[in-house]
């Protein structure tokens, strides 16, 4: 028995009701083995119990009146897992599947990111079992008031500084923002994705989807490709999706298929992205609802069958675990050459380790979607200093980042004697510089 291996027998035994999580956290330590035999000192400390404990959770009751009148209850999290390298960051998912499990398997999955990014950020998570899917502004913003109220005891620009995620886009922040000024009586950045009128940052709506792109553009152009001319899917149509697709499409690429969560489309010739765009931001439908727009596209139902389109690259940007075993063995037999995941965890344990052994290029979530978080710190910087930069300053320092990201997680695959695999190059690279950031801070 190694160390790794005492410790995730302790972890399934304290966290029985936590599957999610601890299936995150045997990935990543599985991982880990071969730093623990470079550095007794860590397991020494107790580095892994310590770092797969979060340091506080939150939780909370969140009442709000829906519009008949009717009192709703649901519940709100905020998961403060790792302040080591700086205040907690990390977004607010809204969506019916948060559970705490699934918010520790994202906070733990949000430490290691914010570590890639090389800026001074601790990771967290939080959310609630509230969609706003359906439910009319009046309503959100009930919801995003009654939240806030209770969130902002635990929050502040040195403490802790969400943002969005799934089901939090810049409407949801505006509320929450909102109610964070009126009752604080405070007007600093304690949400990052604001509107641009209120202290948001240019690129931070499309730079997890365009960072997704720029790590892409590196790693293929480390084995002397482009991205031009190749042909993409890409899951979701949410931020990520919308925003990879758009940049894929700037430099070259063709988007052939596009899912939402009813079903997808599929056009050999490329989807317009501007259309998609306007149906998810605007109208806020779904793509079957206007179909009569999309006159040559194929549309199916449900997600099966979009990972059996023939593509050089996949692109998950909707959910976890959304692409599995089955999933990854069509893609591999239809040829795919890589595989970056815009969504945080999409492709499940099975999935990923069937893409590694299959010897092509993928890129693991932490790495590949970091350009959000990025752009996070980047809209932080701009708010305390009140500078403004332009969107092509916000965008180069993006992309400076994301090519460094690149390098890093490859470098550390190497030193580690693991060249190519991106997955322990980035869980080695993010965990190295916490446990010695927790080392130097003591017990
Ligand atoms: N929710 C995004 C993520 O998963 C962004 C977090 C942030 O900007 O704080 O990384």
């Amino acid at each position: 028995m190694t160390y790794v291996d005492d410790v995730l027998k302790e972890l399934e035994r304290k966290n029985p009701y936590e599957p999610e999580f601890i299936q995150t956290a045997t990935e990543i330590l599985r991982c880990l083995n071969v730093v623990f035999e470079r550095h007794p000192e860590f397991q020494e400390a107790k580095i892994l119990e310590r770092f797969l404990e979060p340091e506080r959770v939150v939780m909370f009751r969140v009442p709000w009146v829906d519009d008949n009148g009717e009192v709703q209850v649901n519940r709100g999290f905020r998961v403060q897992f790792n302040s080591a390298l700086g205040p907690y960051k990390g977004g607010l998912r809204f969506h019916e599947s948060v559970n705490l499990s699934v918010l520790k398997l994202l906070g733990l999955e949000q430490i290691l990111k914010n570590s890639l990014t090389g800026m001074s950020i601790g990771g967290a998570k939080g959310g609630s079992d509230f969609n706003p899917k359906g439910r009319s502004d009046a309503e959100v913003m009930r919801f995003c008031q009654s939240f806030m109220t209770e969130l902002k005891n635990y929050i502040g620009p040195d403490i802790d500084v969400p943002a969005g995620d799934i089901g939090v886009g810049l409407r949801e922040v505006g509320y929450m923002f909102g109610q964070y000024n009126r009752i604080a009586n405070r007007h600093n950045c304690v949400l990052t994705g604001s509107g641009i009128e209120y202290g948001g940052s240019l690129v931070r709506k499309e730079a997890t989807g365009y960072g997704l792109i720029y790590i892409l553009e590196e790693a293929l152009r480390a084995r002397g490709e482009v991205l031009e001319g190749k042909k993409i899917i890409i899951s979701g149509s949410g931020n990520v999706a919308i925003y990879a697709a758009e940049k894929a499409i700037q430099l070259g690429a063709t988007v052939i298929a596009m899912s939402d969560s009813k079903g997808y489309i599929y056009d050999e010739n490329g989807i317009s992205i501007p259309f998609v765009k306007h149906i998810k931001e605007e109208e806020r439908k779904c793509i079957h609802e206007y179909l009569n727009d999309f006159p040559d596209t194929i549309y199916k139902e449900g997600s099966e069958g979009l990972w059996s389109i023939k593509c050089d690259i996949a692109l998950p940007c909707a959910t976890q675990n959304e692409l599995d075993e089955e999933s990854a063995r069509k893609l591999i037999d239809n040829g795919v050459k890589y595989v970056a995941e815009g969504a945080n965890k999409p492709s499940t344990p099975g999935a990923t380790k069937l893409f590694l052994k299959s010897g092509l290029m993928f890129l693991p979530g932490k790495a590949a979607n970091a350009g959000g978080v990025t752009t996070s710190v980047l809209e932080m910087a701009q708010r305390s200093s009140n500078m403004h930069w332009s969107f092509d300053e916000v965008d180069l320092r993006l992309k400076r980042n994301m090519v460094n990201i690149y390098r890093n997680i490859d470098k550390m695959a190497k030193e580690y004697g693991f060249e190519g695999n991106y997955v322990v190059g980035a869980n080695i690279a993010g965990f190295l510089k916490v446990a010695k950031a927790m080392m130097a801070q003591g017990i």
